[in-house]
């Protein structure tokens, strides 16, 4: 794709591209099927051209709304002197900890994360440490003592569920034998990738097939494992999105100033809601609003736009759940 691109790139300085790729107020799609592959072109259309002339302005890339904060300048700048210094271990583990609270997964998750840390997980040699008889060896694997360490990642069949994720596991580097080494891994050394973020689900799903073992002597296989980490991981995600969206959307509609970044589609609104004798827009959650939430869904699933407009659903919507 790159060479494609660079090739034909050539014959353009990029402000004169960008004057042939965008028409009076739309992308030319011959021209970027010409250029780019399908995804980049999906990509670019989702960039909203604007109807009139607008003058350029300053925007801070580092929040949603494309305005600056003091805090997103502080975590931005927090983010600069945390670069090349690689974090200290030893038995001050407060970063880790403090780290756990801050990964994008459920709050059970990141609970969890922080149980890893702090050696608060019952496994074999935990109990044995704290005087209680049980056996200190791996049950699932009987290879050695089932510490934190051993059971999330370096048990056979955890470190098969790791080799078959996305998660990178470069050989000496990870997994190790240090707990705190391997979480910091997982912390900030993976590359900056969506993929990525499965990992939390990956490590409870794992402590999840040991106490399925050590309970039930019920065996799940590493690749079964893995799964159910991807699939919940992107579930989670997905929700996220919807829920951030719908109550971002309301915010936008009645300040756009505070929005410059979606200014474009902003002003498609504000021309839109003139046609309206009146206006307003709230953020219902989909729990409160199951009927509407299935009339949108199904609108969505049609190949053709949909119009309803009444104060009561059509009788053909199945009733709320
Ligand atoms: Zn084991």
């Amino acid at each position: 794709m790159a060479g494609r691109v660079s090739s034909q790139l050539d014959l353009w300085y990029t402000k004169d591209l960008l004057k042939e790729l965008v028409q009076t107020s739309t992308w030319n799609r011959p021209l970027l099927q010409q250029l780019f592959e399908s995804e980049e072109i999906t990509r670019i259309t989702g960039i909203p051209v604007a109807t009139g002339y607008k003058p350029d302005h300053w925007g801070w890339f580092y929040t949603t709304t494309g305005r600056y904060t003091v805090k997103s300048g502080y975590s931005v700048l927090q983010e600069l002197s945390d670069e090349g210094t690689l974090p200290v271990f030893g038995p001050d583990i407060r970063r880790l900890q403090a780290q756990s609270w801050k990964v994008k997964c459920t709050t059970k998750l990141q609970h969890f994360l922080w149980q890893i840390i702090t050696g608060c997980l019952s496994v074999g040699a935990r109990l044995c440490s704290r005087g209680m008889r049980v056996d200190p060896q791996c049950v699932r694997c009987g290879m050695g003592e089932e510490t934190i360490n051993h059971m999330l990642f370096e048990c056979p069949p955890a470190r098969q569920a790791w080799a078959l994720s996305p998660i990178p596991t470069p050989p000496q580097h990870f997994p190790t034998d240090a707990l705190f080494s391997n979480m910091a891994h997982l912390f900030w050394n993976l590359p900056d990738d969506d993929d990525m973020s499965m990992y939390p689900w990956l490590l409870w799903f794992i402590w999840k097939a040991r106490n399925y073992k050590v309970f039930s002597n019920d065996d799940h296989n590493p690749h079964d494992v893995m799964e159910s980490a991807i699939t919940e991981a992107r579930a989670w995600a997905v929700a996220q999105t919807v829920i951030d969206n719908s109550a971002q959307l309301v915010k936008m509609v009645s300040k756009p100033a505070e929005w410059p970044a979606f200014a474009i589609l902003l002003e498609e609104v504000e021309k839109y809601k003139g046609m309206f004798q009146e206006f307003s827009l709230t953020h219902i959650p989909r729990t409160k609003n199951t009927k509407a939430d299935k009339l949108a869904r199904s609108a969505r699933a049609q190949p053709q736009d949909v119009y309803y407009i009444n104060s009561i659903p059509p009788a053909s919507l199945p009733g709320p759940a």
